[in-house]
């Protein structure tokens, strides 16, 4: 697999942090399951989080308890916890759904319940916990299916699970992460030999341009 597109810089330290939202955290960890470049580079950044973290001078002791008493464990074995990237490998059983997610949506793509929302366009909603913002879904597209023009109401983070797609921005395959914000209007043309399919989590509605996408768009319910 080689990857071309990684999550930009925010992305990353966001996972590093903890503190994505649950649907974005799931197309970073399937990323970062897949690539080792960023792997490595979340193990940094949570690495230089603890050092930062050692550095600050001591706190209220009644708002950071719960803090302390992480670190204080910590302190009695003298191990800092591995980094949380490296524990976000795909080791689940053999298939084309990512590590992370197999836990709730089996290993194989084939095997998922689809939704069919246009020509062309299916998807499955991925379940987050109750009180989760944004949303995540896996959208199926069949070979050589133009998608309408549109732009995104918020950021949208997309990994590329099988096949590819190509638009302005070139040429994303599996693996690849296509991380983009309100600024991006663009037309993707799923692959002519295998469609795409890609698992995609966005914190607000596509917004498509063209006229006739925007009349329907209620009803294709993406
Ligand atoms: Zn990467």
């Amino acid at each position: 697999m080689t990857i071309r597109h990684h999550p930009d810089f925010a992305s990353l330290m966001g996972c590093a942090a903890g503190s994505q939202p649950e649907a974005f955290a799931a197309v970073i960890a399937s990323h970062l399951s897949v690539c080792a470049e960023c792997r490595a580079e979340v193990g940094r950044m949570e690495q230089i989080g603890v050092a930062l973290f050692d550095a600050l001078p001591p706190a209220d002791v009644v708002s950071s308890a719960p803090v302390v008493a992480m670190r204080a464990g910590e302190a009695e074995t003298g191990v800092i916890e591995e980094p949380r990237a490296a524990r976000t490998g795909g080791d689940g059983p053999r298939g084309d759904i990512p590590g992370p997610l197999v836990a709730v949506l089996g290993a194989r793509l084939d095997d998922l319940a689809w939704s069919w929302k246009a020509p062309g366009i299916w998807t499955h909603s991925v379940p987050l916990s109750v009180h989760a913002d944004g949303e995540l879904m896996l959208i199926k597209v069949a070979p050589g299916k133009k998608m309408p023009e549109h732009g995104h109401a918020g950021q949208e983070l997309t990994i590329i699970l099988r096949g590819s797609y190509t638009d302005k921005l070139g040429t994303f395959g599996v693996g690849d992460v296509a991380d983009l914000d309100s600024d991006v209007e663009h037309t993707p043309i799923a692959c002519p030999k295998e469609g795409c399919i890609c698992l995609s989590a966005k914190d607000g509605k596509l917004r498509f341009t063209g006229s006739v996408a925007r009349l329907l768009q209620p009803l294709i319910g993406i």
